[in-house]
């Protein structure tokens, strides 16, 4: 039985594991994405962590804005930095921010925005820029999702002062984990690399684990092999009521900090002259779907603005209600049609998390958590799949009646 991975992840072959290319992994990414320099780290989270430390290290400010709705491992990496995270509500129906409260929230206390281009989509920058600006605080993007997206013709993560790319599984191009570190100045790249060579240890036996990782992504990434990898896990979960383990929301606090190997940054140097090809066939895919997403009335597939080019591992949907959204994933969600949920809950909504967090009403973040779910952009999720989708998103946005 095949199985539709809920994201477009770039597949591994096996040429990706023979010799190391010409080039550097850094110095390709560099050249895919037009900027001077990246840096190379375990993972998005490890990212952030060395974004913060350093920025923190030049300042007396201890807050850290942050979306009400975004990954879990956000908030855990500005705890793991000792700092204060505050929520920002968004706007209804959408992952930016909302600006009035961006305006209060931003004080000459507050140490850098963390602002999300979420799941590809890009965010909407300007006004992050001009309000970050008046109390002189750093703007971080986490573009975590979204590695090859420009916004106004500029990759993201070089608008602000820093940013982040994940190279984890289902984020597209995979190390099985990994991040990319940008940012803008030179004189804060080279102290984001001196931070690096203070805080991040080698560790062999977790690169080796990496490593038989990502052989058995390069095993299993496929539409026999992601059963087993993913959605008999998946469905067990399901049965079972663990809907943060279904969604991989289970995050411990300690963050694993350690160098990249050698080897696998071969592996993702040689995959990554596949990606511009694959980001383009995707795109094609998804301008295509979204016509047919456009054509339900009462749903709202999120789309990037005017000058703005996301990339496109999955559509985000909102439903009209959260009763719509259940009863479409009640059809979808164990169907191998790559339907699933993004985040499961606005961050004050999880338990393990609720008591770091000082309490700040969110009640957009909550709205959109709530009548959210994600489709797949995989080239594996033919047109007739797609097409069932539609039919039971549209059967179920008509349950609902009008959309409030
Ligand atoms: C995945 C993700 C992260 C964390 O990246 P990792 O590489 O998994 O540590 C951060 N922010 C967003 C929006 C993400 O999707």
């Amino acid at each position: 039985m095949s199985e539709v991975p809920p994201t477009a992840g770039l597949p591994l072959g096996l040429g990706d594991f023979l010799p190391a290319p010409a080039l550097s992994f850094e110095q390709s990414l560099a050249t895919f994405l037009k900027v001077p320099a990246v840096q190379i780290e375990c993972s998005g989270t490890a990212a952030l962590v060395l974004i913060l430390a350093t920025l923190a290290a030049g300042s007396k400010r201890r807050r850290v804005i942050l979306p009400a709705y975004t990954c879990p491992l956000v908030l855990l990496a500005i705890l793991h930095c000792r700092l204060e995270p505050i929520l920002c509500d968004l706007q209804p129906g959408h992952f930016d921010f909302d600006l009035q409260t961006l305006s209060r929230l931003c004080t000459e206390d507050t140490l850098a925005v963390i602002t999300t281009h979420l799941g590809g989509r890009v965010a909407n920058l300007q006004p992050v820029l001009e309000i970050a600006g008046r109390t002189g605080t750093h703007v971080i993007e986490d573009a975590a999702q979204a590695l090859g997206a420009n916004w106004q013709g500029q990759p993201v993560g070089m608008i602000g002062e820093a940013g982040f790319y994940s190279l984890a599984v289902g984020k597209g191009l995979t190390l099985f984990e990994g991040g990319v570190l940008l940012a803008s100045r030179d004189a804060l790249r080279s102290k984001l690399r001196e931070t690096a060579q203070k805080i991040i240890p080698r560790n062999i036996p977790r690169e080796a684990l990496r490593v038989a990782q990502l052989l058995g992504y390069a095993a299993l990434y496929r539409p026999s092999g992601l059963a087993l990898a993913y959605g008999i896990p998946l469905r067990r979960a399901l049965k079972r009521g663990k809907l943060i383990e279904a969604v991989g929301d289970n995050f411990p606090a300690d963050i694993p900090l350690h160098q990249v190997g050698f080897w696998r940054k071969a592996v993702g140097a040689r995959a990554l002259r596949r990606l511009p090809a694959f980001q383009s066939e995707l795109n094609m895919q998804a301008q295509q779907r979204l016509k047919r997403l456009a054509s339900i009335s009462n749903i709202v597939a999120l789309t990037d603005a005017p000058g703005d080019q996301g990339t496109w591992p999955f559509f985000m949907i909102l439903m009209p209600t959260r009763a719509a959204r259940d009863a479409a994933l009640d059809r979808l969600w164990t169907a191998r049609l790559g339907v699933s949920r993004l985040y499961l809950n606005a961050l004050i909504d999880y338990s393990y998390l609720r008591e770091n967090i000082a309490s700040e009403d969110t009640p957009n973040a909550r709205d959109f958590a709530a009548r959210m779910l994600t489709v797949s952009n995989s080239p594996w999720l033919n047109d007739a799949g797609f097409e069932s989708i539609c039919r039971v998103l549209e059967a179920n946005c008509r349950c609902a009646g009008a959309p409030g």
